[in-house]
């Protein structure tokens, strides 16, 4: 027999687990292209209201155990993650993985891999701008990373810094897209390899930022249905970067292909976000958040 009472509490605990607000399960720090370390995110996360947070840094684990470390000095839960590169049918997708074990080896052989790929495309940027007559690029993301993976975000800090170009988001459109003068084009993982190695790692994957890619519905159709083959479980449907029409979008396709649904802001720093840590709007109510049984 269930008690009135009882019957509140479940009522409570359905509700609060639906509620995205206390879940950021998408972020970045200063192991990648964040402007935080470990500690600060998480302690700046829980002072803003995240329950549960994961860090999702680019290609690397690295900042797993210092997160863990000051999210149980904070009292929230976390959860170790990352976001992975990804080369799909002439596209850079990002596939994020969720509660994947830091130590796994299969998922640390494979990220190391792409961080050697990140290594030389750097370079290679590098290069390409100094034809362009933009010298030391390399040098100055490099520093700006602090020894750490370099992304062409840093390359975008350094060139606002020095003032070629007046702000971030220029930088990614006159330098660094397809065909631009210092593209240089990932040669990242293959789909079912990136969801091979967070399964291994005892992880749910997810498409991160669905709407970001610009892909036909066709394409991006075509890509679920693949993810959902390979095993990919997840779709990131409440994004920072994405707006509420997209939000609302990517709740459908999620329904559509049976994929759990997913909430991160994509934060990278107070100063360089799409949104504030723990501000996500709600995931709707009609789809099955990817925490789902954990
Ligand atoms: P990479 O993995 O080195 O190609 O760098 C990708 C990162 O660059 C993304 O995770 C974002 O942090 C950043 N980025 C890419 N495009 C943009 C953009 N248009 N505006 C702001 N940041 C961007
Ligand atoms: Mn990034
Ligand atoms: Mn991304
Ligand atoms: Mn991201």
């Amino acid at each position: 027999m269930v008690s009135h009472g009882d019957r509140v509490i479940h009522f409570w605990i359905e509700y609060n687990g639906r509620m995205s607000s206390s879940h950021d399960l998408h972020t970045h720090s200063t192991e990648s292209d964040g402007t935080l370390t470990p500690s600060q995110l998480v302690e700046r996360a829980a002072a803003a209201g995240v329950e549960v947070l994961a860090l999702t840094d680019h290609d690397t684990l690295s900042g797993c155990q210092e997160a863990a470390a000051a999210a149980r000095s904070a009292g929230i839960a976390f959860w170790p993650g990352v976001e992975i590169s990804v080369s799909w049918s002439g596209t850079t997708i990002h596939v994020v993985g969720l509660r994947v074990d830091p130590e796994s080896a299969p998922l640390n052989r494979g990220l190391a891999e792409l961080r050697d790929h990140r290594q030389w495309r750097a370079e290679e940027m590098g290069r390409r701008l100094a034809k362009r007559g933009i010298e030391g690029a390399y040098e100055g993301a490099r520093a700006l990373s602090n020894g750490r993976l370099v992304a062409r975000t840093h390359f975008a800090r350094f060139l606002v810094q020095t003032g070629v170009v007046e702000e971030e988001r220029k930088v990614y459109k006159k330098y660094l897209t397809p065909g631009k003068p210092g593209f240089v084009a990932g040669r990242w993982a293959a789909l079912a390899d990136a969801v091979k190695w967070i399964r291994d790692a005892g992880g749910r994957a997810a498409i991160a930022h669905p709407a970001r890619y610009k892909l036909s519905n066709m394409k991006l159709t075509c890509l679920l249905k693949e993810f959902r083959a390979m095993g990919g479980e997840g779709l990131e449907v409440i994004s920072g970067s994405h707006n509420p029409g997209e939000n609302n979008a990517m709740a459908s396709l999620a329904r559509q292909h049976g994929l759990l649904a997913s909430v991160g802001s994509d934060y990278h720093g107070p100063e360089s976000s799409w949104l504030e840590l723990g501000k996500l709007p709600k995931l709707p109510v009609d789809v099955e958040p990817i925490w789902q049984g954990w």
